[in-house]
């Protein structure tokens, strides 16, 4: 083969349908679904969820917005959702296949460990036989961490304590769930359960939620879902599970929180172990896979893309990484940037973001001004949400007024995202938005509120 690629996921099925249509012999090794954990327990299955629980959400407060709804008239049925959850899932997973196949990419099931290097190329073993390639991508992704913490074995095999495969096949909404983790898988199940009848509690070791969010933004995000019922135990660590029980420590001192069922999404680490990686001697950082920006890694003829190379562990991230890796196999000129990748939490209200926060910009001794306006300034967000309270902020370098980030929180943020993350990738200035014409009302409107703050 001209290339091999282990692991397909959205890493390696991006190469492998690039490189497929580029006219290489291409083959992608997968040991469990096609699609990876985006498609199969990542993105796909929880945004469907959470489509579900927004209509259920908007269902129980349509009389906000004139629409009478007897008492008791609407219900969830948390079997049907699971079974559409499925339908999509296999829809594009098929989707997927057809476009290996349109780009006559072999898929072979099975483990792939990487086995020598020799003049010819590089081997990988798949199931007892050995191929060939002349170029390699490890897209082997990641995987949940799991800490040693007592009781953890116990739970999992119980299914007490749940990572995101199993919680989002849960067939029966659970009456409790303590959530351990306050990041995005965390926060977007705690809003799931929330919105369907669950007692959710998070339980996070920060002194905030949502990882390195825009402070007021994880704020706003945390009133928000206290208002709506979930308890947060912030700089709170879980510390033993036992039946229908977590123990958590603050400060010293232990309490034991009642559950039904708990779910451990306290981050992911690349997938490398036992995979002839270490003994190519590829190099390695915490676990993570070392890439240079055109995704090479230090070992000629191997590549490697998406979570294996921590960082940001994002599908969008993988799949550009991919490209990158596919072009610079082809030896057509490419460059992995990391400057504006937007990221988004999709919780009720949607939560988006893209390059420097005010933090980040004071770390990095970046002289910035900043505009910071209420979503309530654009006239669709209005409209269509009563009582919001979401908040937009821009960043702009001082001296070139150049956008370096922005933060939103409201409705549509992980769409309305992409117009800024377009701007800070092509490092727009202030004077060159203020000339963008955005369509009347929308969400995005607010984007250019917020610049017009700004001096040219
Ligand atoms: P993966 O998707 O992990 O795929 C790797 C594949 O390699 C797997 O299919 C695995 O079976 C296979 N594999 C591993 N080892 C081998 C081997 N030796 N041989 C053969 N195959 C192997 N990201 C977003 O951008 N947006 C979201 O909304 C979002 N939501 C998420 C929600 C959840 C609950 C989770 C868990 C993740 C979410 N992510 C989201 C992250 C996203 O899923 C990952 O960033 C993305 O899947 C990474 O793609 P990848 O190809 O690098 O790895």
């Amino acid at each position: 083969f001209d290339l091999i690629i282990l692991g397909g996921g959205p890493a390696g099925y991006m190469a492998a349908e690039r490189a497929g249509h580029a006219g290489r012999r291409v083959m992608l090794v997968e040991k469990n679904q096609l699609g990876g954990v985006c498609l199969n327990e990542g993105c796909i299955p929880s945004k469907t969820l959470l489509k579900s629980a927004k209509v259920y959400d908007d269902a129980l407060m349509s009389s906000k917005y004139g629409i009478m709804v007897e008492p008791g008239a609407v219900s969830y049925d948390q079997a049907t959702v699971i079974n559409r959850k499925n339908k999509v899932v296999k829809i594009l997973v098929a989707g997927i296949r057809s476009a290996l196949k349109a780009g006559n990419v072999e898929v072979v099931a099975g483990s792939g460990a990487i086995a020598r290097k020799s003049g010819d190329g590089i081997s990988v073993e798949v199931n007892g036989d050995l191929f060939l390639a002349k170029a390699i991508i490890i897209a082997t992704g990641s995987m949940p961490i799991l800490p040693p913490i007592e009781g953890l074995e116990q739970g999992l095999t119980d299914g007490f304590v749940l990572t995101n495969k199993e919680i989002l096949d849960l067939k029966k909404i659970p009456e409790t769930l303590v959530v351990v983790g306050g990041g995005v898988i965390g926060l977007e199940m705690a809003s799931y359960f929330n919105s369907v009848g669950t007692k959710v509690i998070v339980v996070e070791m920060l002194d905030r939620i949502a990882g390195s969010t825009d402070k007021d933004i994880s704020d706003i995000l945390m009133k928000v879902y206290e208002k709506k019922g979930v308890t947060f135990c912030l700089e709170t660590k879980a510390v033993k599970f036992s039946a229908g029980k977590v123990k958590i420590e603050k400060d010293g001192e232990t309490t034991d929180l009642k559950a039904e069922k708990v779910l451990l999404s306290i981050g992911r680490h690349p997938v490398t172990d036992g995979l002839g990686f270490s003994e190519l001697g590829i190099e390695m950082n915490r676990g993570a896979i070392v890439t240079d920006a055109q995704m090479r890694t230090n070992i000629p003829g191997v590549y490697a893309a998406g979570d294996v190379t921590g960082g940001m562990m994002l599908a969008h991230k993988a799949y550009r990484e991919a490209e990158v890796a596919v072009n610079t196999i082809l030896d057509i000129e490419d460059v992995m940037k990391y400057d504006a990748i937007p990221a988004a939490i999709y919780t009720n209200p949607e939560v988006g973001a893209v390059g420097e926060t005010e933090e980040t910009a004071t770390q990095k001794g970046i002289d910035f001004e900043i505009a910071n306006v209420s979503m309530r300034f654009s006239g669709r967000y209005v409209a269509e949400n009563e009582g919001g309270n979401g908040i937009c902020k821009v960043l702009i370098k001082k001296n070139t007024r150049k956008i370096i980030g922005c933060h939103l929180i409201g409705s549509y943020a992980s769409e309305v995202i992409t117009t800024a993350a377009a701007f800070v990738e092509k490092e727009l200035t202030v004077r060159e938005i203020k000339k963008i014409i955005f369509p009347h009302p929308s969400v995005s409107e607010i984007i250019r509120e917020a610049i017009f703050q700004f001096e040219d």
